[in-house]
């Protein structure tokens, strides 16, 4: 299985955390889409003969775009890709966009999957994180989606944000729960450098809220999200049984994936590349028929530690057998460094696999790094 990701890298005004790639001017869009075509087509061998099962349009936001631009990138792809008839096609939106109108247009020209940037249902948490929506548009086009016909939805909320009480979480997982929306991704806020709040945190106009919120908070969405029937399947990610995100899954898992337009990453399992992240140097380069990218070949050492960093996250684990087959060499050491880890129980070994225990998922990242071969 491979996919496609297409980064959009337009917004209409900056959320104070994001440290994406964007611009909120529009004037070189047209420029863009053009060369994102481009790029797809220069880059077709790279996936030939592999079916795509999933394509998603990420950001940025990819909703800023008319029918007519994401339809001709799609044909793009049909064209020069092996798009498998179950493809999944993610549109990344947000909530002022999905008009009634938007989600007829988006399903006619074959998006049959929305990830919804909602973030909280109260607006004076949208007015601190910079949103462009209003609580209003996030309900108003949930409903569209769901009397349109696009109901394979995700919704992403973010949690350990100053003005978020957990009365504030509680409500708003109650009303997603209550919608039935089958994926939900549950970020908790980080202080990015570069971004509007990291300057502000350095001037002391937000005060970051205590690990022990977040952490509170983090276990408050996964137990209730559990006692309503939604896998806990990545550290911020939730879905009823069968909505997992093909997308995401395929990253977890290590397939292969391309990625078109500027900033966004590659990766063939063997290698990694990613784009310029800066939207007039890839026009430049694509309109004279030139990638502007680099490219990092994985040392064993390398994807030793990418099988551990994202099997960690998941439910599923590290599959200990496999792990073996493939990494001989780091294998060894590997086996005797998991050791005191699983005497603390941070880690559980059930048969062949490995996964962190639920207490201490929110540090999956810090555990797995203990583990690396360097
Ligand atoms: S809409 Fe998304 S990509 Fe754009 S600034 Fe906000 S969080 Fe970042």
């Amino acid at each position: 299985m491979s996919g496609i990701y297409i980064h959009i890298p337009f917004c209409k005004q900056a959320c104070i955390y994001c440290d994406f790639h964007f611009s909120t001017t529009l004037k070189n869009k047209a420029a863009l889409l053009t060369c994102i075509n481009k790029e797809l087509e220069l880059r077709k061998e790279e996936l030939t003969h592999e079916p795509i099962q999933s394509i998603y349009f990420g950001g940025g936001t990819p909703s800023i775009c008319t029918k007519a631009e994401l339809a001709v990138l799609l044909e793009t792809i049909n064209k020069n890709y092996a798009v498998d008839p179950s493809c999944e096609i993610t549109l990344e939106a947000n909530p002022d966009d999905l008009t009634k109108v938007k989600i007829d247009e988006l399903k006619s020209i074959g998006i049959n999957r929305l990830s919804i940037g909602v973030q909280s249902f109260f607006e004076e948490d949208l007015v601190w994180m910079h949103r462009a929506h209003s609580v209003k548009d996030a309900t108003a086009c949930i409903d569209h989606a769901l009397q349109g016909g696009i109901s394979n939805i995700s919704v992403d909320l973010i949690f350990a944000t100053p003005l978020l009480t957990d009365d504030k979480l509680e409500k708003n997982i109650k009303i997603l729960t209550q919608l039935a929306i089958p994926h939900l991704s549950c970020y908790n806020l980080t202080i990015e450098e570069k971004t509007s709040l990291h300057h502000l945190v350095k001037l002391k106009k937000v005060v970051p809220v205590l690990d022990e919120v977040a952490v509170r908070q983090f276990y408050f969405i996964r137990n209730h999200l559990q006692q309503q029937g939604y896998e806990h399947y990545e550290i911020s990610n939730y879905a009823k049984p069968g909505s997992y995100s093909k997308h995401n899954t395929s990253y977890w898992q290590r397939k292969k994936y391309l990625g078109v337009g500027p900033s966004a990453h590659s990766y063939t399992g063997y290698s990694r590349s990613w784009n310029i992240r800066n939207n007039e140097t890839y026009i430049r380069s694509l309109t004279q028929n030139k990638l502007p990218s680099e490219m990092e070949t994985l040392t064993m050492n390398n994807r030793f530690n990418e099988v551990l960093l994202t099997g960690l996250r998941t439910q599923w684990g590290v599959n200990l057998t496999e792990l073996k087959q493939e990494f001989q060499t780091q294998y060894t050491s590997f086996q005797n460094q998991i050791i005191p880890l699983v005497n603390e129980a941070k880690l559980i070994v059930t048969e062949d696999k490995l996964t962190i225990s639920p207490s201490f998922l929110i540090m999956a990242d810090r555990i797995a790094s203990e583990l690396f071969i360097i």
